[in-house]
C-alpha cells in the first residue's frame, strides 16, 4: 500500500491551492477530482508557451542597435505569429473550452494586447541598456544575454524524496551571480504593486524548491504581471523557506479524509468547479447574498 507521501505529489501551485482553499486541495488533490478548463487557464497555458518560444526566436545580432521602437516592432512580430501557432492548436492541443467564437476572438485579441505591451516594454528597457554599453566590446554579447536572456525557461525541477515538484517560467542571473525566480501571470490583481497573498505563497514554494534541489538560496521572486506589464518583486529569506517546510508539514500529518479539509467559503466559489459538491442546496445567487450578509 502506498504512504500518504507516495499517492501525494506537492507542488507549488498544491501549496497555493490548499492556502486559498483546504476543499478544494483536497478534492484537485487527493480525491482527483478532474475540473474543466477554462479560457484563462487555456489562455495562461498559450501565453507561457509564447513566451517560453520568445527567446528562440531572438537573434542578439537583431539587437544591436538601440532604436526601441524597431525592436518593439520586432518583438510583436515574433510573440504575434507564436501565439498564432499557438492558438491554431485550441482544439487539438490545448482544450476548446470558449462558449463560442465571439469569446474565443475576445480572448485572442486581448491576449495580443498583453503581448504588445510585453514587447513595448521589452524593447524599451534593452535599448535603454544597450545605449550604456560598448558595442564593441568583446564582452557585448555576454552583457546584453545576462540582462535579457533568461538562465532558464520552463525549469522542471523534482525532489523524489520529498515528492514535491514545479516547473519554473524563468530565471535571470543577476550581477551577483545569483538568481531571480520570475513568475508570468496573466490573471488580474486586484490591486497595482501588489501581489496576492496566493501568488506569494506559490512564488516562496518556487523559492523552497530551488533551495532544496540546488542548496543555494534565490535572491527573489518577481511576478509579471502581463496584463499591466507589472513587475512586482519579494526578496527570499530563510524565514519563507521554512515557511513552506511547515505547510508541507502540515498538510502530509493529515489524514486524507474530507473532514481534515474544511471549506473557505468566499466569492470565488461562485468559478469554482466543486461549487455544487460543497453547497449542493444552494444557488449561486443565494450564496452570494449570504457572503455579503
Ligand atoms: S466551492 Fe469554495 S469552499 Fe468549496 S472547494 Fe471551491 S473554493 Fe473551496
Amino acid at each position: 500500500m502506498q504512504s500518504q507521501k507516495e499517492s501525494l505529489r506537492l507542488s507549488p501551485s498544491a501549496i497555493a491551492c490548499y492556502y486559498e482553499c483546504q476543499r478544494r486541495f483536497f478534492y484537485r488533490y487527493i480525491k482527483k477530482i478532474p475540473e474543466r478548463p477554462t479560457p484563462q487557464l487555456i489562455r495562461g497555458r498559450i501565453t507561457h508557451k509564447v513566451l517560453e518560444n520568445f527567446f528562440n526566436f531572438v537573434s542578439l545580432v537583431d539587437i544591436k542597435h538601440d532604436d526601441w521602437e524597431k525592436l518593439w516592432k520586432d518583438f510583436k512580430n515574433g510573440l504575434i505569429s507564436l501565439l498564432n501557432t499557438e492558438w491554431n492548436l485550441i482544439g487539438k492541443e490545448y482544450a476548446d473550452c470558449f462558449e463560442g467564437e465571439k469569446e474565443k476572438k475576445e480572448y485572442y485579441e486581448e491576449t495580443k494586447r498583453f503581448l504588445d505591451f510585453y514587447a513595448a516594454k521589452l524593447a524599451f528597457s534593452l535599448s535603454d541598456k544597450v545605449k550604456d554599453l560598448n558595442r564593441n566590446s568583446t564582452w557585448f554579447e555576454e552583457e546584453v544575454r545576462k540582462f535579457f536572456f533568461p538562465r532558464d525557461r520552463e525549469l522542471k525541477l523534482v525532489l523524489e524524496e520529498e515528492n514535491f515538484s514545479g516547473i519554473i517560467d524563468k530565471t535571470m542571473s543577476l550581477f551577483d551571480d545569483s538568481i531571480a525566480i520570475v513568475d508570468y501571470k496573466t490573471s488580474k490583481s486586484a490591486l497595482p504593486h501588489y501581489i496576492p497573498d496566493s501568488h506569494l505563497k506559490q512564488g516562496k514554494s518556487y523559492a523552497y524548491l530551488w533551495k532544496k534541489h540546488f542548496d543555494i538560496m534565490p535572491k527573489h521572486i518577481s511576478f509579471y504581471y502581463l496584463r499591466t506589464g507589472e513587475s512586482v518583486f519579494y526578496p527570499i529569506s530563510e524565514r519563507d523557506i521554512q515557511e513552506i517546510e511547515n505547510d508541507i508539514v502540515e498538510i502530509r500529518n493529515k489524514k486524507q479524509i474530507l473532514e481534515e479539509f474544511p471549506k473557505n467559503p468566499t466569492r470565488l466559489c461562485t468559478y469554482c468547479d466543486f461549487f455544487g459538491n460543497c453547497f449542493a442546496n444552494k444557488t449561486k445567487s443565494d450564496f452570494i447574498k449570504e457572503i455579503k450578509n
